[in-house]
C-alpha cells in the first residue's frame, strides 16, 4: 500500500463533515474533504418555488424501498453543505435530560451528558452566528390567545440581522438554500473559513463507495475508495455522509472485508434509525397574515415532554402549497394569505426494526424500513400533541388543517450508527470511534441514540467539533497514527 496522502479523509460536507474538517484543520491536520454533490448554484434557482418545491430540482432522485417493498424517494440532498444548505436554521441545544435514558419513551442514552457538549455547542452557536428574533405581530397575537399550559421561547436563528432587510431571502429560508449568504450553514459559515488553507481539500461529485482497510488487518480503515474507481489514504476516515447513507457504507465495507458477522456492531449497524414523527399545520383566521420572519419562537407543553411546535419559516405562498391539491388554485392562495404555518415535532424512540439496509447487489434498492407503530409512545404522544395544539388553535378563533410527513421526509433522520458506551449495543464509542475498529470515525446526525424534542443540526456540529478536537489534540501531541 502507498503512503497516506492526507492525515484525515471526511466523507461527506453537511453538519457534521464541515465541523470536523474545520477542526481538524485547524489542528494541523491535512483534510481532504469527499462530497458526492456539487456547489448549488448562485443564479437565485435555489429560492424559486416552482424550481424547488414543485420540481424538487435538488432532491435526490434516488428510489429507496420501505419495509413492505413499496418505492419511495427519501428527501435528500446532496451537495456541498449537504442539507444545511436547506435547512430552516433553528438551532437548538438538546436539553440535559435528553442525554439521559427514558425507557417508557423507548429512548436510550448518550455516553456523554450535557456538560460534556457544552464548550462544542458555543463553539457552533459562535460559527454560526446564532442569534434571537423578535416576534412579529401576527405571531405574537395568536401567541397571546393561546389558552392552556403552552411554553413559548424565543428560537435560536442562525440568520443574518440583516435578513429582515430582504423580503424574498427572509420568506425562502426554510426549505431553501441562500443565494446572499443570509443563513449560518455548513459550507459559507464553516466550509468557507478554509478555502485556500493548504491544509485543506475540498473535492465535489466524489462520491465514496466504499472503505478500505490494512491488507494484514481489516478492522483497521486505512482509506476511501470512489465510486470513480480513485482510492484515497489516510490514517484516519470520518464518515459524514448522514444517516441514511454512512450506514450503507460501513456495511458495505465490513460485508465484503467480512467482518459483519465477526465484530459486535454488526448487528447494529443502520438499526434504530429516528426520523421525528412530523406534522404540518395551517392555522386558517379572516385576517390577511403578513410576518416576515415566522419562525422565531419554538411552543411545548409541559404535558408532551417528547415534542415541541415551530411556526414554518414560510410565507403565504408557499402555506397555499400546502393546502391540498383538490382544492381550487385560486382559493388555495386565498388560505395561504389568511393562515400561517407550523411544524410539529416528536421524538421517536429507538427500535432495532427501524432500519436502514444497503443494497445487498447493485441492482437492488436500498431499503428505509420504519414503521412508528414499533414507537407507540412516540405515536401516542405526537397524535395527543397534535390534538392539543388544534384545539388551543381552535379556541383561539382559527380553523387547522394538518399534513402527516410520510416516510420520504427524511430531513431529520439520525441514529443509525447510534453512540453509546459498548459494542453490544451501539456502533460508535464515546469519542466517536468505531467500536472494535482503527482509524474510523463517525461524526454526522447518524451517532444520535435520541432525537430530542427539537431540530438535531446544533447537536451534530457540536459532535463534530468535539470528535475532531480530541483527534486534533492527539495530533498535536505527537500521535500522527489513528
Ligand atoms: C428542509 C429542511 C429543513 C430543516 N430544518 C432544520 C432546522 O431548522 N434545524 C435543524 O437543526 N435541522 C434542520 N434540518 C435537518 C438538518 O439539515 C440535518 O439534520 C443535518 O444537515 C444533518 O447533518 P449531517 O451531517 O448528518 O448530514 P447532511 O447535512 O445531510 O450531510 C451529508 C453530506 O454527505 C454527502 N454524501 C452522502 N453520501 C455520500 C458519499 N457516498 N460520498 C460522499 N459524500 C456523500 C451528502 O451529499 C451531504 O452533503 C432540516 C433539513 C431539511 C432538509
Amino acid at each position: 500500500m502507498n503512503a497516506p496522502q492526507y492525515d484525515a479523509i471526511v466523507i461527506g460536507s453537511g453538519a457534521g463533515g464541515a465541523a470536523t474538517a474545520y477542526r481538524l484543520v485547524q489542528g494541523g491536520l491535512k483534510v481532504i474533504l469527499l462530497e458526492k454533490g456539487d456547489h448549488l448554484p448562485v443564479d437565485g434557482s435555489t429560492l424559486d418555488i416552482q424550481r424547488v418545491v414543485h420540481e424538487g430540482k435538488f432532491l435526490s432522485r434516488e428510489i429507496w424501498k420501505d419495509g413492505r417493498g413499496r418505492s419511495v424517494c427519501p428527501e435528500e440532498h446532496f451537495n456541498v453543505g449537504g442539507k444545511t444548505k436547506w435547512y430552516g436554521a433553528a438551532l437548538l441545544r438538546f436539553g440535559a435530560h435528553e442525554f439521559q435514558a427514558d425507557s417508557v419513551h423507548q429512548c436510550t442514552s448518550w455516553p456523554v451528558s450535557l456538560a460534556d457538549m457544552e464548550p462544542y455547542y458555543q463553539e457552533a452557536e459562535r460559527l454560526l452566528g446564532v442569534r434571537l428574533f423578535d416576534t412579529e405581530p401576527n405571531l405574537a397575537d395568536i401567541l397571546c390567545r393561546l389558552k392552556g399550559k403552552w411554553d413559548v421561547e424565543p428560537i435560536p436563528l442562525s440568520l443574518a440581522p440583516c435578513i429582515t432587510a430582504d423580503r424574498v431571502e427572509a420568506t425562502h429560508f426554510d426549505g431553501f438554500a441562500s443565494v446572499a449568504g443570509l443563513k449560518g450553514e455548513a459550507d459559507g459559515s464553516i466550509l468557507s473559513l478554509l478555502r485556500g488553507h493548504p491544509g485543506f481539500t475540498l473535492s465535489v461529485n466524489a462520491e465514496v463507495f466504499s472503505l478500505l482497510g490494512h491488507a494484514a488487518s481489516p478492522a483497521t480503515i486505512v482509506g476511501v475508495e470512489l465510486t470513480d474507481g480513485r482510492r484515497i489514504l489516510a490514517p484516519r476516515v470520518f464518515l459524514a455522509a448522514g444517516a441514511l447513507h454512512s450506514p450503507r457504507i460501513l456495511g458495505r465495507y465490513l460485508e465484503f472485508a467480512g467482518l459483519g458477522k465477526l465484530l459486535p456492531i454488526g448487528a447494529h449497524i443502520g438499526r434504530n434509525v429516528k426520523l421525528h414523527l412530523l406534522t404540518a399545520l395551517i392555522a386558517l383566521s379572516g385576517r390577511s397574515m403578513t410576518d416576515l420572519l415566522r419562525k422565531t419562537v419554538v411552543i411545548t407543553h409541559e404535558q408532551f415532554g417528547h415534542s415541541s411546535v415551530q411556526p414554518l419559516g414560510f410565507d403565504s405562498e408557499l402555506i397555499a402549497t400546502l393546502v391540498p391539491k383538490a382544492v381550487p388554485e385560486y382559493l388555495r392562495r386565498q388560505v395561504g394569505r389568511r393562515s400561517y404555518g407550523f411544524f410539529l415535532q416528536t421524538e421517536d424512540g429507538s427500535d432495532p426494526r427501524n432500519r436502514v439496509i444497503g443494497a445487498i447487489n447493485g441492482a437492488d434498492h436500498p431499503v428505509l424500513d420504519y414503521d412508528e407503530d414499533r414507537t407507540p409512545s412516540a405515536a401516542r404522544e405526537h397524535k395527543a400533541f397534535t390534538r392539543a395544539f388544534q384545539w388551543a388553535l381552535a379556541k383561539a378563533g382559527f380553523l387547522t388543517f394538518t399534513r402527516r410527513i410520510g416516510l420520504n421526509g427524511t430531513a431529520h433522520a439520525c441514529g443509525s450508527l447510534v453512540c453509546g458506551e459498548h459494542a453490544s449495543s451501539s456502533v460508535v464509542d464515546r469519542h466517536g470511534q468505531v467500536h472494535g475498529m482503527a482509524g474510523l470515525y463517525v461524526v454526522d446526525g447518524s451517532v444520535l441514540p435520541r432525537s430530542s424534542r427539537v431540530n438535531p443540526s446544533l447537536t451534530i456540529y457540536a459532535w463534530g467539533l468535539r470528535v475532531a478536537d480530541r483527534v486534533a489534540k492527539q495530533f498535536a501531541g505527537g500521535f500522527r497514527h489513528a
